[in-house]
């Protein structure tokens, strides 16, 4: 590991000062918030972040870790343990795809350390962009290619992909997020402000070391997931390559109400495919009033691929995701919602 300076920031706006004017929403930001550290630390080790600055978050956590039920929906601080949301009662009962997302995840012991910001900030998981001796990586080292592309490509994206980068985002519980309109609170050297979670991560664009848009200094402090009927009958859908403590190669988040057969309102997300957490309008659009049957649901998941671009050896990939992606619906539809088994 390369030597840095450690700060511990007493308050969000000392955070947001010391990070201020340094690359952030790049991926190689010269200065990296340390909140639970599984990904930073992970990655500094691995040397593919170099940081000149370190700033510790964790004295903000009393402010900034509440998991909260209000009249507009849940509240989550962004320096809540992925833990405490996966276990809290009302979580799990009124919005059990954000509790079965964290649930998934990783494993208990990072479960316990990694909070929600750092979550939702994770790096992809793309095999060249971990390994610095592979010297062609755009997203690492601007300009240099991409060798994931014509290379090793089981396990990345095909949507929302472009030439100079293909990586897959691999969190779980973005996908959540994407699907359920969830908003993200920042704080900054400027102010504070709100935006939607989808438009936190940006597409390749021909430049995929520019990940977010945060606004340099700028601090993720709390996540709201709007309240709506369809949330309590939500869930996340994991598929991956062995039962436990492994990241999705296709996952669906969906959410449902449902007027008898018939679709009110759809929410769906889509993970282990994309290069950013993916909702999936027009799945949902093709859903919306329709009886919510085996056929729709093929419908909907054809709609959803309509865009997807292979490389080689993720071509089962589509296949994949559709047949996620209508299990997730005919499930959910299934689903006995709390208070009403009898
Ligand atoms: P940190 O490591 O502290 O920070 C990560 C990044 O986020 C840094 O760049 C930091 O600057 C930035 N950051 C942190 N907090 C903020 C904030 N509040 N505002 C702005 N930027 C911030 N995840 C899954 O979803 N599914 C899995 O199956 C899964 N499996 C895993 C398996 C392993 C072995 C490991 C190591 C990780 C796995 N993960 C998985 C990823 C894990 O969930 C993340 O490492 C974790 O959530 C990151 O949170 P953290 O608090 O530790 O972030
Ligand atoms: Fe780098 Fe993206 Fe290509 Fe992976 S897919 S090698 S992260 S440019």
């Amino acid at each position: 590991m390369r030597p840095f300076a450690y700060e511990r920031a007493s308050d969000l706006a000392q955070a947001s000062r010391l990070a201020a004017g340094t690359g952030q929403g790049q991926i190689d930001a010269e200065t990296q918030f340390l909140a639970g550290g599984t990904t930073l630390v992970d990655l500094m080790k691995l040397d593919v972040l170099r940081p000149e600055r370190v700033v510790d978050l964790g004295a903000l956590r009393a402010g900034h870790d509440k998991i909260e039920m209000t009249s507009k929906g849940l509240k989550l601080g962004a320096l809540a343990k992925m833990s405490s949301v996966a276990a809290h009662p009302a979580v799990l009962a009124q919005y059990p795809a954000v509790a079965q997302s964290l649930q998934l995840a990783a494993s208990a012991q990072l479960r316990n350390m990694a909070t929600l910001g750092g979550n939702v900030m994770q790096k992809t998981r793309c095999p060249y962009y971990r390994d610095p001796s592979w010297l062609e990586c755009n997203k690492r080292v601007p300009g240099s290619g991409c060798a994931a592309i014509g290379g090793v490509n089981r396990n990345h994206a095909i949507l929302g992909v472009d030439a100079s980068c293909i990586a897959q985002y691999p969190g779980d519980f973005g996908v959540v997020l994407a699907a359920l309109d969830a908003q993200v609170d920042l704080s900054g050297t400027r102010g504070i402000r709100t935006i939607p979670f989808v438009s936190l991560h940006t597409a390749p664009n021909g430049q995929p070391h520019i990940e977010t848009t945060l606004r340099s200094g700028e601090i993720i402090t709390g996540l709201l997931i709007p309240a709506g009927p369809w949330n309590q009958r939500s869930l996340y859908l994991k598929i991956r390559d062995r039962a436990s403590y492994e990241f999705a190669i296709s996952s669906a988040a969906v959410a449902l109400h449902m007027e008898g057969d018939t679709v009110r309102t759809v929410r769906i997300g889509l993970g282990g495919m994309a290069y950013r957490p993916w909702r999936a309008s027009e799945a949902e659009a093709l859903l919306t009033g329709q009886a919510l049957t085996e056929a729709t649901a093929k419908a909907a998941a054809a709609a959803a691929l309509q865009g997807a671009k292979t490389n080689g050896m993720n071509d089962y990939k589509p296949e994949l995701a559709r047949r996620t992606l209508v299990r997730a619906l005919l499930q959910a539809k299934g689903a006995t919602l709390p208070g009403r088994e009898s």
